[in-house]
């Protein structure tokens, strides 16, 4: 009989199209071989030209989904996407208590706040909430620098202010916060910035002038938690996921008549 793999749980939005949330997730987690599962918050309608809508999941279904999983199959690592608002936030966070989520278990929150196209994704008033209910429960904090403005008030426009803004972020309470470079277009390189509260560890990267890059987010964040469910320290998943993030990258893919998905595919064997 086979074991099973390290069990990762994404608690996260639908993306009909299948290029970004919680179907990105499940495809990375695939390839980095581990057995995803899911708590859905919300179901987008949405293509590779935008989001157009989308309809929340009741906060007590969200936790108990959560439970279900948590209680019976057991979760090595987790790791939030698209939350919607408040309420499911605090559904959310009183759910990992309950199963140890953040404590016991390592638990990575990238807060997505937007699409790529600029739909909103999180409600205004839940910004607090991420912010006190979520981040001092965090393992590791991913936020984009889009994120980064909205949670820390910091417009990042060069390396000094990312250090500046990874510093903010762990005072929020993570254990540790990694600001991606991804979004600082003078920069020649991509440069994400983990800190600890004590050290900086910075993860250059190449820029990749292309236009299909939906998902790129949650591939990262899938691709780190696939490593802290297997017990590597924050670090040393971070380097694993940053080059699994630039060969996503570089394999990305057109879809549609806007912008197609990242993709994971480079790590399964060629038919
Ligand atoms: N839709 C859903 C359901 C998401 O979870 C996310 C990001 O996590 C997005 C859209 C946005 O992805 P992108 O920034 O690649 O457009």
């Amino acid at each position: 009989m086979t074991v099973a793999p390290p069990k990762v749980l994404t608690i996260a939005g639908s993306d009909s199209g299948g290029g970004a949330g919680l179907q990105a997730d499940l495809r990375a987690l695939f390839a980095c071989g581990v057995h995803g599962m899911t708590a859905v918050t919300a179901v987008t309608v949405q293509n590779s030209l935008g989001v157009t809508g989308f309809t929340e999941i009741p906060p007590d279904v969200v936790a108990a989904q959560i439970v279900a999983v948590a209680s019976d199959i057991g979760v090595d690592a987790a790791k939030t996407g698209m939350l919607a608002s408040a309420a499911i936030i605090e559904a959310v966070a009183a759910a990992c208590d309950e199963v140890h989520i953040g404590r016991t278990i390592p638990f990575v929150v990238d807060p997505v706040a937007a699409s790529m196209h600029g739909q909103q994704l999180l409600a205004d008033d839940a910004l607090d909430a991420l912010r006190t209910e979520l981040f001092p429960r965090a393992t590791l904090v991913t936020p984009n620098l889009d994120e980064v403005r909205l949670i820390t008030g910091i417009e990042v426009a060069d390396r000094r202010d990312q250090y500046r803004a990874a510093e903010a972020l762990h005072a929020m309470g993570p254990a540790w916060a990694l600001v991606k470079g991804g979004h600082l277009w003078s920069d020649p390189e991509c440069v994400d910035l983990l800190y600890d509260g004590d050290r900086f560890h910075e993860f250059p990267g190449p820029r990749y002038d292309v236009k299909h890059t939906h998902g790129s987010g949650d591939t990262l964040a899938s691709a780190i938690c696939s490593r802290l469910a297997r017990g590597e320290d924050v670090p040393t998943a971070v380097a694993y996921g940053k080059s699994f993030i630039v060969r996503s990258v570089a394999a990305a893919y057109p879809l549609g008549a806007g912008v197609g998905p990242v993709s994971p595919l480079w790590r399964l064997p060629a038919e």
